[in-house]
């Protein structure tokens, strides 16, 4: 029987493994002492492994119009029931799916199960150091072994949260084979913004719902609705991660960003609405016409950076009465950066999907070695779809007949 050798136990390298297990001898090599690092880390240790709305719109690649190659019904289909054959059951939110437990340990255990019940070999403290490719076989060399495949699968992942084992060697093991890799940025992270308007201690630990546009170079690009984390360095929370890759890219190719928020994005005509409150409250201070409409912390914020606390409405100027709109509708913060890998749960950028045959993931450089995973050059939205790409490419490799 032919072996294949997979380099990463994350949660492509074992669906590869799975798949692969019906055909060849598997071996996986893990540079973990355990499995499952960064599966179980996970959706806050839920795991959002899939998502029910899979619209192309989720992801993101600097070969856009090649995403769909691999982003189909097709595709997505022997997903689920990849879903079905391991025994994970779904608890789904709105589209979001977790499994029934609510704990990541029961997919990252459903992998393990599969594997062994298919007898494929995991083993652990293997970090792969160098590959060799001779004419038609591989020789893997790690810190303790040597070893000789067929067939190789670089599962690694990319540099995203590199404590969990995945610090980007995957792509030194790549240049190795003169594979090429775009540059690579964080992406699901948190930003820092300029720190010029308010100290942004005031509003640190304040979770709230908002819209926020990202605005590059003065042109809105994108717009997320959700909720935002307002932090002493700038702003989390999902809707900011989601725009992060995007920030990161513009920053590196020397664009303005700013995000712009409105804190309260339900109300059309914020100037009229607060207006008629004030009508209703009559000779209310600020903070009793703001409160139950913003967080308390975020009220004081406002009134104190527009020096406009202990004032009533019929006591502000047009410009005031303005400043105070802009601020809860239309508050912009230049983004200085974002925070750096070490957070990020995932990246952009990876093998471009040029390098490699769609249908089966071998690269066209190199005969015999496919990739799977964060290094290629695919990520999606929070909300499940990093993991739907893992599970994808996982199935994927070798192509229909394997
Ligand atoms: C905090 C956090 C939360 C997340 N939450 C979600 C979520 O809820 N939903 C979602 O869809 N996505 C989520 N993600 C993203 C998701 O976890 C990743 O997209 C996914 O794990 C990538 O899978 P992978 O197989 O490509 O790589 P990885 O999971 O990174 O696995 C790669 C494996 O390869 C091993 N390895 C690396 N180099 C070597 C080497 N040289 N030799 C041997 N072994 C090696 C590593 O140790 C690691 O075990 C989250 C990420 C993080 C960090």
């Amino acid at each position: 029987m032919k072996k294949v050798i997979i380099v990463g136990a994350g949660p492509s390298g074992l669906t590869a493994a799975i798949k692969l297990s019906k055909k060849y001898e598997v071996i996986v090599l893990e540079r973990n002492d355990k499995i499952g690092k960064k599966l179980l880390l996970t959706g806050s240790g839920h795991c959002n492994y899939y998502n029910s709305d899979q619209d192309i719109k989720h992801y993101h690649s600097n070969n856009p119009d090649l995403i769909k190659e691999l982003v189909n019904e097709n595709n997505l289909n022997k997903v689920n029931t990849f879903f079905n054959k391991i025994g994970l059951v779904p608890k789904i939110k709105n589209g979001y799916y977790y499994p029934m437990s609510n704990q990541a340990t029961s997919v990252n255990n459903a992998l393990i199960s599969e594997c062994l019940n298919r007898s494929v070999k995991i083993l652990t403290n293997e970090f792969v150091k160098s590959i060799r490719k001779n004419e038609n076989t591989f020789e893997v060399e790690t810190s303790n072994n040597k070893y000789t495949c067929d067939k190789l699968v670089l599962s690694t992942g990319s540099c995203a949260y590199p404590k969990t084992g995945s610090d980007g060697n995957g792509y030194d093991l790549l240049r190795s084979f003169n594979i090429p890799v775009t540059n690579i940025y964080p992406s699901l992270v948190q930003i820092n913004c300029k720190k010029d308007k308010f100290n942004y201690k005031d509003w640190d630990k304040v979770r709230c719902d908002a819209s926020v546009k990202l605005i590059e170079n003065n042109i809105e690009i994108k717009k997320e609705v959700g909720q935002i984390q307002l932090t002493d360095y700038g702003l989390s929370g999902i809707c900011i991660m989601q725009l992060s890759g995007l920030i990161n890219k513009g920053i590196n190719n020397n664009k303005k960003e700013q995000v712009e928020i409105n804190f309260l994005p339900e109300i059309n005509d914020l100037k009229q609405y607060l207006i008629n409150r004030s009508n209703i409250l009559k000779n209310r201070e600020l903070e009793d016409l703001l409160d139950g409409l913003l967080n308390y912390k975020l009220v004081n914020l406002i009134l104190k950076t527009l020096k406009i606390s202990h004032k009533k409405w019929n006591e502000l100027t047009n410009k005031e009465i303005d400043d105070l709109v802009n601020f809860i509708s239309k508050l912009k913060l230049e983004v200085t950066s974002t925070k750096s890998f070490d957070n990020s749960q995932t990246v952009t950028g990876g093998v471009p999907l040029t390098e490699i045959n769609l249908d089966t993931l071998e690269t066209n450089k190199v005969k015999g070695l496919y990739l799977t995973g964060e290094l290629i050059d695919i990520d999606g939205d929070c909300g499940g779809y990093n993991l739907t790409l893992s599970w994808l490419t996982g199935l994927v490799v070798g192509g229909q007949n394997d």
